[in-house]
């Protein structure tokens, strides 16, 4: 249940947020997700449904915006996007790259506040 525990510490995170800002009421909250991070967006997205009850946050959204891999090509001198997911290379010539620039990501990018 590793997505269940994410869902519970981002609820938190949240949580927390609405609080400093004065109890406001949370509709929804966005959420960049990198395709290297190893959750899986179906299983956060019910994870987060069940985690949210009897909490704040019962009712609200939660948005996923999945990020795709992009690697820095030594040879392009570009960042580029991976031409796949277990081999991390330049799609335009190849090079493999260790590089890894975006993909990994797992943070709250906004909450949406109901007025
Ligand atoms: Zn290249």
């Amino acid at each position: 249940m590793h997505e269940l525990s994410i869902a519970i510490s981002i609820i938190e995170l949240a949580q927390e947020e609405a609080e400093r800002r004065g109890d406001v009421r949370v509709s929804a909250i966005h959420l960049k997700l990198g395709m290297l991070s190893g959750v899986a967006k179906e299983a956060l997205l019910s994870s987060y449904d069940l985690a949210c009850e009897g909490t704040a946050l019962e009712g609200s959204e939660l948005i996923i915006e999945e990020l795709p891999i992009v690697v820095y090509c030594p040879k392009c001198e570009l960042p580029k996007p991976a031409s796949s997911i277990e081999w991390f290379s330049c799609p335009e010539c190849g090079t493999p790259t260790p590089e890894i620039l975006q993909g990994k990501e797992l943070e709250l990018a906004a909450m949406e506040i109901l007025e």
